[in-house]
């Protein structure tokens, strides 16, 4: 990030605009944007470094670490200690909390209110705990939010043509470029393991993706 958007961000964390999330602000239709759950919505990695902590006893890796999507290729832990790690975070019942990505329930309430309903689409094979982690973010999630399991990272951009999605916003840049050559128009969230050069508009908070938005 550049010194100076980085002094953006930390005066202004929620609000502060990248330029290029600038040259985009409100251009984007309330109803045709659609949100990755894991790494966007909620702070899923470090619910991860939670579990392997208080499971595996797994205390020296930080957040910053996690530089790559694929953890196998970042971190030092066995992907055996990875593998389990992880079925724990999809199955649930693991001590730690599973928290929003700071910004997050507001601005999901805000376009639940604005259309009646948010589409989230996540490349988990369940739903499973997501379920419960949105009741606790959103209070109206039963009426007001979908979410898609759709096992497969390649099978986010059908469901988001048939739904006639615009725009999502996602971390996987792998998926970021599948979704862009479907038609889609992605918007990355900055995370440490998506560091890597890309053309798309990317945002590093949710007053940003609040201020993609056209709201009138
Ligand atoms: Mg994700």
């Amino acid at each position: 990030m550049p010194p100076q958007d980085r002094e953006a961000q930390e005066a202004d964390p929620e609000g502060g605009l990248s330029p290029v999330a600038a040259g985009n602000g409100g251009r984007v239709d309330p109803k045709g944007i659609a949100f990755d759950v894991d790494g966007v919505i909620a702070d899923t990695m470090r619910l991860f470094l939670d579990i392997a902590r208080d499971e595996f006893d797994v205390t020296h890796i930080r957040y910053e670490d996690i530089t790559r999507y694929n953890l196998e290729e970042c971190i030092d832990l066995p992907a055996e200690v990875i593998d389990r790690v992880i079925v724990r975070l999809l199955e649930g019942g693991y001590r730690a909390a599973l928290n929003p990505i700071p910004g997050a329930p507001a601005v999901l309430e805000r376009l639940a209110r604005r259309c009646g309903t948010v589409l989230l689409v996540t490349a988990r094979p369940t739903v499973g705990p997501i379920a419960g982690f949105l009741r606790g973010i959103l209070p109206c999630a039963a009426e007001c939010a979908e979410i898609v399991a759709t096992g497969s990272y390649d099978a986010k951009a059908e469901v988001l043509l048939e739904r006639g999605v615009t725009h999502f916003v996602e971390d996987r840049l792998e998926t970021c470029f599948a979704l862009d050559a479907a038609g889609i128009a992605p918007i990355l969230f900055a995370q440490p393991w998506n560091r890597e050069p890309h053309p798309f508009v990317e945002v590093s908070s949710w007053g940003q993706i609040e201020g993609l938005i056209r709201w009138e």
